[in-house]
């Protein structure tokens, strides 16, 4: 059994490599199962995987934890990545914000990652961007909560498409709004890295972006 964790460490790729290439990041760790009663993780190895910039294709270390306990293991993942995605954050949201203009798959496709280090298929973007689709509802609603929690006193429901049946592109225009206002409760300033890698540092596992 392995869980990942994203933490905000390792902004970038570069920055990344230049701290952890050897060196572990030095966090204590508790065993997120709650019946092992914040457990401090052992260090527990690393294991490679490759994650892909524009125009680089570069195998990083991820670091492990394990719980003496519950016997898991934890896999610490710097916020420029998540678990099922060789592309770096960052560029799967620029590809993202370039289908949300309504260009095609094919064109986005060349502008991710450089055909001198293999590009990427249409077909990709296309997954990822039916995933991201799939679950923006839901990363959506978790957002507007947390910005209730914070004191948020507009009612952010009304920011939603007016018409009955909103569309998945309805969904992410309300998300954008939404994301703006969270990015402003951390004094977050996407213009670097874009949201998403910001955000998944926050959300749960099953809603990452
Ligand atoms: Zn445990």
């Amino acid at each position: 059994m392995c869980k990942n964790r994203i933490l905000p460490f390792g902004k970038t790729l570069k920055s990344y490599l230049k701290e952890h290439g050897e060196k572990r990041p030095n966090v204590s760790l508790y065993c997120p199962d709650k019946s092992c009663k914040k457990r401090i993780l052992y260090k527990h190895g690393r294991y490679f995987r490759w994650a892909t910039t524009k125009y680089q294709c570069i195998l990083i270390p991820i670091y492990r934890w394990y719980c003496p306990i519950c016997e898991k293991t934890v896999s610490l993942l710097p916020n420029f990545l998540v678990p099922w995605a060789r592309v770096v954050t960052a560029s799967r949201e620029a590809a993202f914000n370039r289908r949300r203009k309504g260009i095609s798959f094919e064109k986005i496709s060349k502008s991710i990652v450089s055909p001198s280090i293999g590009g990427i298929s249409a077909t990709t973007i296309k997954r990822w961007w039916n995933r991201y689709l799939a679950q923006i509802g839901r990363t959506s609603i978790w957002v507007a909560g947390r910005l209730i929690h914070f004191g948020e006193m507009e009612d952010l429901l009304r920011f939603h498409s007016k018409g009955v049946n909103p569309t998945y592109l309805d969904t992410l225009e309300w998300f954008y709004f939404l994301l703006q206002k969270y990015a402003h409760y951390f004094q977050f300033n996407p213009s670097l890295m874009g949201y998403l890698s910001f955000l998944n540092t926050h959300l749960p596992a099953e809603l990452r972006l």
